[in-house]
């Protein structure tokens, strides 16, 4: 078992800390490694080598600095099912969705990679003659990333890519549920050529890690997944610094199902988005909402379809629900389906912590679906795990109004044959993201991911949107007259 340090400098050194933490299985409770429970010092040692590696990183052309994330996604090509298999172990997704996030995390650093020759700025007329003007992509600076547990190489891979594209140098802090696939990307960068200093890796708490980074003036911008709870204390530290700040902090997403649409293809979608990754991702399917006139046909085939999913050990790739990923998120779940209960909903299937053989080392929930009324707690808040709450909805209307009634507009879904509803459906669905005949989940790396309301601070990450994260614009003006023209003021 590999025992971890910190990454500073482009060195794998002993953190100021005596105290490690170790990292598990969530399926079979094994220890995968251990690492160390960083301190202020250590961050504030890893700034100093991210700001000291700065100038020259910022200077490193953008072109060469994509052929070494081209390097990195190769490595990441080539290790791809042993990568797929760390993220399964240690966050305890299904094998066949770890090596979907590796093929994500390799198709989102290739995507940047060629960023590196655009990094596209506007040329543009000047009221007067002889003056010319520009736009030019600037670095930020040193800049901090924290990540979630739920994607553990994917996300770390869509803030690290652009950051570094655009010339900044970084400071990672991973989730402690899930430190060894974090490690193990740093590994790669390392190895795909990163100078020292441009990549540093501090592991240890968030309110002491991730607290630092935050609220250290050399650190420029924060990169956040996560909770809202955590998404606040941080905008409201770093703004009192004026940092930038990027939040991505989940969703309540909505798969509406219409009396025309295709039921096998809905309910299909339904599956996959509620109880794939065991419904812990920020896109996960929450709420079903069912148009009246096909409700009963629609539940009886998703309860059937739902008892017949086969839960187990991840790796096994028969299996399509694994284990949620820590004892604290089974037992926030475990709560929510006991105030589900408790506030009138019917428990339709699933609500219980599995037991007995491969379950009593792991942290296994049933698939659980409640008939649920619009307003339940259930039904308004984030539940992350695999936990389905059904509503009926008179009419189009009525399903919308359902849908956008929650403080979350990350990701939405309307299945339907009717075109002029689909585009209403584009138009009135508040979120992020709106899917057409298909689930909540499952988004390509080169299109702009976010959303509105409490699921961020208004800005996108991924596609055309990475880089706008990671750069400052400087409107530049050459004025090749030789006189002083004034702008405004000349007739
Ligand atoms: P958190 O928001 O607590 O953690 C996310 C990251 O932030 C981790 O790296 C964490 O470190 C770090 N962090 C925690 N506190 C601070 C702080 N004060 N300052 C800076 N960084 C901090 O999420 P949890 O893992 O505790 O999950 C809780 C809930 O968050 C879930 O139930 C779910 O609702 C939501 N969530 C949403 C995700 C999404 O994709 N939007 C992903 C994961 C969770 P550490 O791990 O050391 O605490």
């Amino acid at each position: 078992m590999k025992e971890y340090g910190v990454y500073i400098s482009g060195k794998w050194a002993e953190s100021t800390s005596s105290q490690i933490f170790e990292t598990k299985n969530p399926t079979t409770g094994e220890t995968l490694a251990t690492f160390p429970k960083g301190t202020k010092e250590d961050v504030a040692k890893a700034i100093d080598a991210a700001e000291k590696a700065l100038p020259e990183w910022k200077r490193f052309p953008a072109p060469k600095r994509g052929e070494i994330l081209l390097r990195a996604a190769q490595l990441m090509r080539e290790r791809k099912d042993e990568l797929g298999s760390i993220v399964t172990k240690e966050m305890g997704k299904a094998i066949a969705e770890g090596k979907g996030e590796i093929q994500e995390a390799i198709d989102f650093v290739e995507y940047v990679a060629g960023e590196g020759r655009r990094l596209l700025g506007i040329t543009t007329p000047s009221e007067l003659p002889d003056k010319f003007f520009m736009t030019v992509l600037q670095p930020i600076g040193v800049v901090g990333l924290i990540t979630p547990w739920n994607f553990p190489m994917a996300v770390p891979c869509w803030k690290l890519a652009p950051a570094l594209i655009a010339g900044n140098t970084v400071i990672f802090k991973p989730a402690s549920g899930t430190p060894l696939c974090a490690a193990r990307l740093v590994e790669i960068f390392e190895e795909a050529g990163l100078p020292p200093g441009v990549l540093n890796f501090i592991t240890g708490s968030g309110s002491v890690v991730g607290r630092e980074i935050v609220e250290n003036p050399k650190v420029k911008a924060i990169s956040f997944t996560g909770g809202v709870p955590t998404g606040v204390d941080i905008y409201s530290r770093a703004s009192k610094l004026l940092k930038s700040v990027y939040l991505e902090l989940g969703g309540n997403n909505p798969h509406i199902i219409m009396d025309d649409a295709n039921m096998e293809l809905a309910i299909e979608g339904v599956l996959f988005g509620a109880f794939g990754t065991a419904g812990q991702r920020c896109t996960a399917t929450r709420r079903l909402i069912i148009h009246k006139d096909v409700y009963g046909e629609v539940m009886e085939k998703l309860l059937k379809r739902t008892r017949a999913l086969k839960i187990g050990n991840p790796l096994d790739p028969e299996i399509d629900v694994g284990p949620v990923t820590s004892a604290d998120q089974e037992k926030i779940i475990l709560d929510y389906i006991k105030i589900g209960k408790d506030e009138g909903a019917r428990l339709l299937c699933g609500g219980r912590k599995l037991k007995g053989g491969i379950y009593d080392k792991g942290f296994f929930i049933e698939p659980t679906i409640f008939e649920a009324e619009h307003g339940m707690r259930i039904t308004k808040e984030e539940i992350f795990g695999p936990v389905l709450s059904v509503m009926k909805a008179k009419n189009y209307e009525d399903a919308v109004r359902i849908a956008n009634d929650v403080e979350y507009g990350l990701s939405s879904s309307i299945y339907t044959k009717n075109v002029n509803l689909a585009f209403k459906a584009i138009q009135d669905l508040e979120a992020g993201i709106t899917y057409i005949n298909a689930p909540t989940i499952g988004a390509e790396v080169h299109l702009p991911f976010g959303g509105i309301k409490n699921t961020g601070n208004g800005g996108r990450e991924a596609g055309t949107a990475a880089i706008e994260e990671f750069t400052e614009i400087k409107t530049v003006c050459i004025d090749y007259s030789d006189r002083l023209q004034k702008a405004q003021i000349e007739e």
